[in-house]
């Protein structure tokens, strides 16, 4: 198959670029389950800009550097931070339903922003978004879409980027374009315990790995602070807008604690209010209190957490909710530039899978979605592919494969979490490191969709590990209790 531009992944960087790209060219997308599967879909806080009168561009640079604990490129920081209300206002003019009162974007506040800067809709911001894009990409005639179409290696020769490999059901194709988009997210279900859904395995990051891409900052992976912790049940995120709201954390004695750890309390930098629940839990359970709240505002403030939180017998109106930090976000993945360029010539990065520089060492609230959608925005180069005639080069086919990886995943899952997951040392990493290296070269030859996933899970596990390896001193969310 040939197309203009090869985009890969439906969240809302994949499909932000598909429309803008879409102005210029056909567009074909593939996306390995359904559409609306992505983190986007999950996303529930908000996403951040500048759009209060009270607030400005300088407030909202220096609040994701401080975060970011000045590792961040402070020239892409400045672009985000520039580019944000005007990505406010496409997705308003697609129609996306953020809460409003008299026409005024009503604005949260959430762990490190120092004014209310989030812009939301409800407590399912990312659905609002990702469902407004997909309906606006569905209706476009230069989009087509493929589903359950599962990227599998990029084919790349001497240095540029032809296409992608991919299988779709049983079956192995190749899909060439003039541009090939790295839209695929993170890696947080490499971690046993995450808020990210399965999808989330880290694909584009191993396949460009594999490729040859630049790579950097992978040791910062975010763990959410407070994902629900009931046994038997997953890790489901506890939005900061519910601390945003006045939720105050308690530990085992219903003693809140977080002015131990931080001025801003609650409210501290993501990292710190996550080891703080760590530390805090040593001694018995931590818990999450919003319950002094007006029960109403709480119900419609927060629908999908009451309503989540109540089928399995806790109601947040009355009673404190049992939390602890699990896996979130990735910062670092493919080194691009301000215009998604990688090292790799016709290949671009957009979203959760690319580097731009934006997060530095830990990532602000609400910043991610704005960083995928003001970066997927700026596709002036991926543009000037145009120019050139769809090449098809040869590539070896891979064969199906009927080999069971469910048990490998759950087993990568588990080292992650066990050695590279929020507190980590040299003994831990360096046993991850074999043990997915291991798992890496005993793999079977052959493709399936889990067997796939086990092999870019221990790829981007390892690159993860020897990151964490690498940097001995913490920072931000990378955390060395074995530091000199
Ligand atoms: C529970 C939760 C809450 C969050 N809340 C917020 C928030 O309030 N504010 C905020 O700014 N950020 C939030 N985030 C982070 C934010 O949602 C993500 O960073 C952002 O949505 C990433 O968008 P993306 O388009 O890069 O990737 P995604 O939305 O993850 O999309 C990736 C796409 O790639 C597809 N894909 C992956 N691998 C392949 C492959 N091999 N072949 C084909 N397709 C593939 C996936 O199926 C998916 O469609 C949250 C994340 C989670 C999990």
């Amino acid at each position: 198959m040939k197309t203009d531009f090869v985009v890969i992944g439906s969240g809302i960087a994949g499909l932000n670029f598909a429309l803008e790209a879409s102005k210029y060219g056909k567009v074909t997308l593939i996306t390995k389950k359904e559409i609306m599967d992505s983190n986007t879909n999950k996303a529930q806080g908000g996403i951040a800009a500048v759009l209060d009168r009270h607030d400005s561009t300088e407030s909202h640079v220096e609040d994701t550097l401080k975060t970011g604990c000045y590792h961040n490129d402070i020239e892409a920081v400045e672009y985000l931070v520039k580019e944000g209300p005007k990505m406010i206002k496409k997705l308003l003019d697609y129609g996306t339903p953020f809460e409003q009162k008299s026409g005024v974007l009503k604005l949260t506040r959430e762990g490190g922003h120092k004014c209310r800067r989030v812009a939301y809709s409800g407590d399912h911001t990312g659905h609002a978004i990702e469902k407004t894009l997909v309906d606006v990409v569905k209706e476009n005639e230069n989009i087509e879409v493929l589903e359950d179409t599962m990227a599998l290696d990029l084919i790349v020769k001497d240095g540029k980027c032809y296409g992608v490999q991919y299988l779709q059901g049983k079956k192995v194709g190749e899909l060439y374009g003039k541009a090939v988009i790295l839209a695929t997210g993170g890696a947080g279900y490499l971690f046993a315990k995450t808020t990210n859904p399965d999808i989330a395995t880290a694909d584009g990051l191993a396949m460009a790995a594999r490729a040859g891409a630049k790579i950097e900052d992978m040791e910062f992976l975010q763990f959410h602070p407070t994902a629900l912790s009931k046994n038997g049940h997953d890790p489901f995120l506890i939005s900061e807008a519910v601390r945003g709201e006045g939720g105050k954390l308690k530990n085992s004695k219903g003693k809140r604690f977080m002015h131990k750890y931080h001025e801003m309390k609650e409210l501290a930098p993501r990292d710190i209010v996550a080891r703080a629940i760590a530390k805090e839990a040593l001694n018995g359970p931590v818990t999450l209190d919003i319950s002094h709240e007006d029960s109403e505002f709480l119900k419609t403030r927060f629908p999908t957490i009451y309503e989540t939180l109540i089928e399995i017998g806790i109601d947040m109106t009355k009673e404190p909710i049992p939390v602890s930090p699990a896996a979130h976000y990735t910062c670092g993945g493919v080194k691009v530039n301000l215009d998604g360029e990688t090292n790799i010539g016709n290949l671009y990065a957009f979203g959760e899978v690319s580097r731009t520089g934006v997060h530095g060492a830990n990532r602000l609230a609400s910043n991610s979605l704005l960083e995928s959608i003001v970066f997927s925005n700026n596709i002036i180069k991926a543009v000037k592919n145009l120019e050139h005639e769809v090449e098809e080069v040869p590539v070896e086919k891979q064969e199906f494969s009927d080999f069971d990886a469910a048990n490998l995943k759950k087993e990568i899952r588990q080292i992650m979490w066990d050695h590279v997951g929020l507190i980590r040392n040299e003994k831990g990493l360096k046993t991850s490191i074999q043990k997915l290296r291991s798992i890496e070269e005993n793999l079977p030859k052959g493709v399936n969709k889990d067997l796939i996933e086990a092999k870019n899970m221990a790829i981007a596990g390892r690159i993860i590990a020897e990151a964490a390896l690498k940097r001995k001193k913490s920072l931000g969310c990378h955390f060395r209790d074995d530091e000199i």
